[in-house]
This record gives structure tokens, sequence and C-alpha cells, in this order.
């Protein structure tokens, strides 16, 4: 088939994720064909530096052939087994092994799922279950937070915190959402620390609020990704971490994307100084190559869930699928060996920083920002006042076009346009990426003028 009948039969048979069907029938697809390293290429030849990781996943880019070799062999000698009814295989023995090792001290045991939707709705099943055996079965609400992304499935979109997903379904009952730490949009006459302090002291009085006898947990992104790269102000976590203290209530974060090296350390937990007693992950665990998910469980949990008798009964088929742990056997490896995470500490993220921020300099960034390697820009009309362009966030649109018809994938969420580059990128790379960003944005200043 040719692009334009490629294009014809994804409208007529194909119902994309997250994707307004009727805008995508008037414009086509675009058909991506090849990738290398961290570029991806079009049907029409048209190549890209892929500042989106795929979707937060390929850290490693595109070309390690040991990872997909690895899958390949798994399948030829034992392409499926599941890890229900007391079976195992040795994929899924060595991952949770290595995983133990990566995530921060005292996580040992891990739960494999499909996906990082799965995850959270493990999650949701871990915590009552923990406490229903500590005979605390009144602790059953979850908080969360505005604007939060945590899957899509009904336990994930619930947990998620977006009004427009919220729209479409009918949401769990029994979890809650809190102001969100995101200064540039809803700090006000603030400065971001007193409003990282003001955010964490929401949940404080949320849980009051509710009783503490009755909140089961509070679920949170290190830093929100899908909700537009909200890095908090530096008060948020070690405030949250005081309002936690003082309560028994279980912390889970989703480490989606932040998981596997994204600030520079291995987990935003590690970043932040958290300890967490759920941490979901996904995504870049097999660098993208195949479906795989879980929550690593912490010690305080695991000894209750395993100390106890009766079976838990929650599972999927594809719980430690083995090829999928092979998958993720590589990539953890490949990460360690080759340092990439310390590269990105060391020098890819500091690096990133300083060309990122001469962006802040452009007269429609209100804010530029970056941790680690991920960045965002705050597309504004006027920078003193922060005032957007128009409701309908026509320049992140505007701004996004461009920036793929110049050879950069950035994303736009509203309008502030983000970016999560595989991990490996180089100084060069970044040049390539900051002055391709730049590009975009002198285009979409003209075409919003
Ligand atoms: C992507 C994402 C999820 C959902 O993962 P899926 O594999 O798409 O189900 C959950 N949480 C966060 C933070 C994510 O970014």
């Amino acid at each position: 088939m040719n692009k334009n009948q490629l294009q014809q039969h994804d409208r007529d048979h194909l119902l994309h994720p997250f994707t307004d069907f009727h805008d995508l029938g008037k414009q086509g697809t675009r058909v991506i064909t090849s990738a290398e390293g961290p570029y991806i290429t079009d049907i029409d030849g048209h190549t890209m530096l892929d500042g989106m990781s795929g979707l937060w996943c390929c850290n490693l880019g595109y070309s390690r052939r040991e990872i997909s070799e690895a899958i390949y062999e798994q399948l030829n000698k034992l392409p499926f087994y599941n890890s229900f009814f007391q079976c195992t295989t040795v994929p899924s023995i060595e991952l949770a092994d290595l995983l133990s090792e990566v995530t921060p001290a005292g996580m040992n045991n891990v739960f494999f799922t499909g996906s990082g939707s799965e995850a959270n709705d493990t999650n949701l099943r871990i915590i009552r279950r923990y406490w229903d055996l500590k005979d605390q079965p009144q602790k059953r609400i979850v908080i969360s937070r505005q604007n939060a992304y945590h899957g899509s499935t009904i336990g994930g979109a619930s947990l998620g915190g977006m009004s427009g997903m919220h729209k479409q379904f009918q949401a769990l009952d029994y979890i809650e959402h809190i102001q969100q730490p995101y200064w540039f949009g809803e700090g006000g006459d603030m400065s971001p620390e007193e409003f990282g302090v003001y955010a964490a002291r929401c949940l404080d009085e949320k849980i009051q609020e509710l009783g503490p006898e009755k909140v089961a947990a509070f679920i949170a992104e290190p830093i929100q990704g899908a909700g537009g790269v909200i890095i908090p102000p530096e008060t948020y976590w070690p405030e949250v971490k005081k309002v936690l203290d003082q309560y028994d209530i279980l912390l889970v974060m989703d480490e989606v994307i932040f998981g596997f090296g994204r600030t520079g350390e291995w987990f935003g937990a590690d970043y932040y100084g958290m300890k967490p007693d759920l941490m979901t992950f996904a995504k870049a665990v097999t660098n993208g190559y195949f479906p795989l998910g879980g929550t690593m469980v912490s010690d305080r949990v695991a000894e209750v869930i395993k100390a106890k008798g009766g079976e838990f009964t929650h599972g999927y088929t594809y719980s430690a699928h083995p090829a999928a742990c092979m998958a993720g056997i590589v990539t953890l490896n490949i990460l360690r060996n080759e340092k990439i995470i310390e590269n990105v500490r060391d020098v890819t993220g500091p690096y990133l920083a300083k060309r990122w921020a001469e962006l802040s300099d452009h007269p429609i960034v209100g804010e530029a920002r970056t941790l680690g390697l991920v960045g965002a820009l705050e597309l504004v009309k006027d920078k003193g006042s922060r005032a957007r362009f128009d409701d309908d966030c026509t320049a992140g649109a505007v701004c996004r076009d461009m920036s793929i018809k110049n050879g950069l994938v950035m994303r736009a969420t509203g309008d502030t346009m983000i970016i999560a580059p595989p991990l490996i990128l180089d100084t060069a790379h970044i040049d390539e990426l900051v002055d391709k960003a730049h590009r975009a944005l002198d285009e979409t200043a003209k075409a919003m003028a």
C-alpha cells in the first residue's frame, strides 16, 4: 500500500488512543516507518529527532539489538508461560532480582503487569489488601492530585486528575483529588517556594477533612509528565514528607515516566529523597521494546501481604511474560553497564539545563524549565502576566507542527511544549534539539502575531 492507501485504511479501521477521530479523518495520520538511534523516519522519508522517546519509553533509542535479540531468543526457547498456580520462569526471577537492586532500599518485591495502567489498578488492590490484613478496613480513600496522569483503565483514570478524561467515564468514588504543584499555571502571586509549601499543605488539609483513619494512600508522580512536565517547587516534596510522617498513610509514587534514569537518578524517589511504599513502573523498563509494567512493593507492605494466609485474588495472564522480562533484564543491564544515568546526571542533564534556559529569552516563552532530561516551555502572549494566546491552546498546536516540520518531535500539552528525549543524547544532539526548538518558537511567534 502507498501512503494514501495506508492513511485511508487507517481511517477506515483503526481507532487511535487519545485522538479526535473526526480531526484525524480530515488530516490523515503520520506513518512512522523506521528509526535509528534517537531519530525516527516517516513514510515520506522525513527524519526527526525524537524529543519524546516514543512515548517516554525508548530511553536508549531505537537501535539496541541486544534487546530485540534477547526477546527473540526467549521467544524461541519459552515464548510464554504464566506465573499463576505456583509456576515461575527464569527471566521473571532474574528481573525481580535486578529490580530489587536498582530500586530504593527497602523495596524488594515486585508484582508484574502488562502496563502502567494495570500496575496502578494493582496498587489499588494491594492497598486495600494491606489495610484489610492490618485490621483497618475503614482505610479506603486514596488521595491523588488534579491533572495527574495514572493511566487509562477505570482504576488508572480514576486516580488520574484530568478533567477531560473524567467527563467521559464514571470514576471510582473513593478517590479524592487535591491541588497540583503547578506554580506557573496556578501559583498566582505566591513565590514558587511559598506555593510548593501551600500545595503540600493541601494534602494535610484533605487528610484532616476526610479523617486520617479513613485515608489509605496518597499517590503522585514525582514530576507530572503528561500533565505538562510539571516540576514541583523545591519546597514541595520535603513538605509532603513532613505531612505524611504525621499519619499512617501509604505513599505510592508513580514512576512510569521518571523511573530508570530520567532525572539523573534511578528513580524520582531517589532524586527527591522519598521512601514510597509502592512504586509504579512501566514504559522505559523494556526501552519500549515489549509491553511490561509493574509495581515495586516495600518491605513494610510485602511483609503484611506475604505473612498472613489467604490468596491474593489478582493477576494478569501476561504478568511476568518471559520475553518482556528478558527485555527488562537487558535494558537495566545496559543502563548500568554503560553508566547512562550517571551521564544524564553529570553531563547531558546540566548541558540541557544550560541550553534550554536560553529559550526563556524568547518573546513567547513565559518559562523554560528542565530537570535531568525532561523540559517544558510555557508559551505566552505576555511574559509579565503569563497570559496565554487564547483559550483553545492554538499556540501549542502550531508550535508542535512547526517543530515536526523542522525535524524535532516535541509534544504540546495545551500551550506547554514538552520534551523527554532519549537518555543517550550527546551534547551535539542537545544543540540540535534546542536549535530546532528555537526555530519552531520563531515560526510560532510569526504565525500567532
Ligand atoms: C503512561 C503512564 C501511565 C500508564 O501507563 P500505560 O502503560 O500507558 O498503561 C501511568 N502513569 C504514568 C505516570 C504514565 O506516564
